[in-house]
């Protein structure tokens, strides 16, 4: 019997939409999916859909979900498959369309705030303080055009940082960004992530996925690496092996816009530029040159954005630079 029919899936399976109340503005829901394990073990939190026009992971929980037997599962995975419901439906790259906010820079969130600080409320409560490790996935949004690649936070807690490397070689991605300039304080978290790394729980961000497209290697690619994970923690045998090497990115810098209007990208995502290279030029409406973007340092694309539309203070790209190993910091 397939494991989507057996009867004791379904009843170890549970799927419910967390009420977002109104309040200042309108309310959301929020689908989440419980799936718990026949053994005891840890609760792996997977959240989608932070930012609500990256439909990979979107798509990836979903596929998940029909394919997991908590028969086969030590602990519980607790599935967040759309967090952010008015930008998915609204189809809005990064902001909300009813409050304006970016949902993964207004964590842990107010249940007394706005629409996306109410669901970042919910989400950190409800979600990432009943779990033990949390993966956050994303993909390029909308404008965005990149290759993949996960966040790996480095705290300055040896065991929490042992993890959260754990975490990123057994998703199998491996172009690591080594990310030191995280939040430290529970009450500004401001990123899903780090909210979790902030109150002791490894986690990670991943990023697999392009332009608002939902293709299925960028989708496959998000299953497999929650195979990998499922692994390392010993919820689920079989899943791919860990990586053994990988290529870190650090120092990694976001370049952002100097000016608004029409954005002409002169880079494609995964090339290899040197300091100074222009990235992307901006002009006017009329097609007046008004700025070049240029990389800050040697690196490899990771993103850049490959849609015309560009606002002063606006990331246009992220450039890193490749190493075999992270940094050491003295
Ligand atoms: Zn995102």
């Amino acid at each position: 019997m397939p494991p989507e029919s057996g009867p004791d899936r379904l009843a170890a399976i549970e799927s419910r939409l967390l009420e977002v109340p109104a309040g200042s503005d309108a309310g959301s829901v929020i689908p989440i999916t419980t799936v718990r394990g026949r053994r005891p073990g840890p609760t792996l939190a997977l959240i989608a859909g932070n930012h609500g026009y990256e439909y990979p992971p979107i798509l990836a929980l979903q596929r998940l979900r029909g394919q997991l037997d908590p028969a086969e599962l030590a602990g519980q995975i607790v599935m967040v498959h759309t967090a952010n419901m008015p930008s998915f439906l609204g189809r809005t790259v990064y902001f909300s369309p009813v409050d304006g906010k970016n949902l993964n820079r207004v964590y842990p969130g107010n249940p007394a705030g706005t629409v996306s600080e109410r669901i970042a409320h919910a989400i950190t409560t409800e979600v990432i303080e009943e779990s033990d490790y949390v993966l956050d996935l994303h993909c390029g949004d909308g404008n965005e055009w990149l290759r993949p690649y996960v966040y790996r936070t480095i705290t300055g807690n040896d065991a929490l940082d042992r993890s959260i490397a754990r975490l990123a070689m057994a998703f199998g991605i491996d172009r690591v960004v080594v990310d030191r300039d995280r939040p430290t304080d529970p009450a500004r978290s401001l990123y899903c992530s780090t909210t979790a790394i902030v109150r002791g729980k490894p986690a990670m961000t991943v990023e697999s996925g392009s332009l608002g497209m939902s293709d299925e290697e960028s989708v496959e690619r998000i299953v497999t690496g929650i195979y990998g994970v499922l692994r390392e923690l010993r919820m689920k045998e079989g899943g791919p092996d860990p990586l053994t090497q990988a290529v870190y990115l650090e120092p990694t810098e976001v370049v952002t816009s100097p000016e608004t209007g029409i954005l002409y990208a002169q880079a494609e995502c995964n090339q290899t530029v040197a300091k100074g290279a222009v990235l992307a030029f901006v002009t006017d409406f009329f097609g007046k040159r008004l700025a070049e973007i240029r990389s800050p340092l040697d690196g490899l694309v990771l993103y850049i954005v490959a849609t015309p539309p560009i606002v002063k203070g606006q990331p246009v790209a992220c450039v890193g630079t490749p190493r075999h190993e992270p940094r050491v910091i003295e």
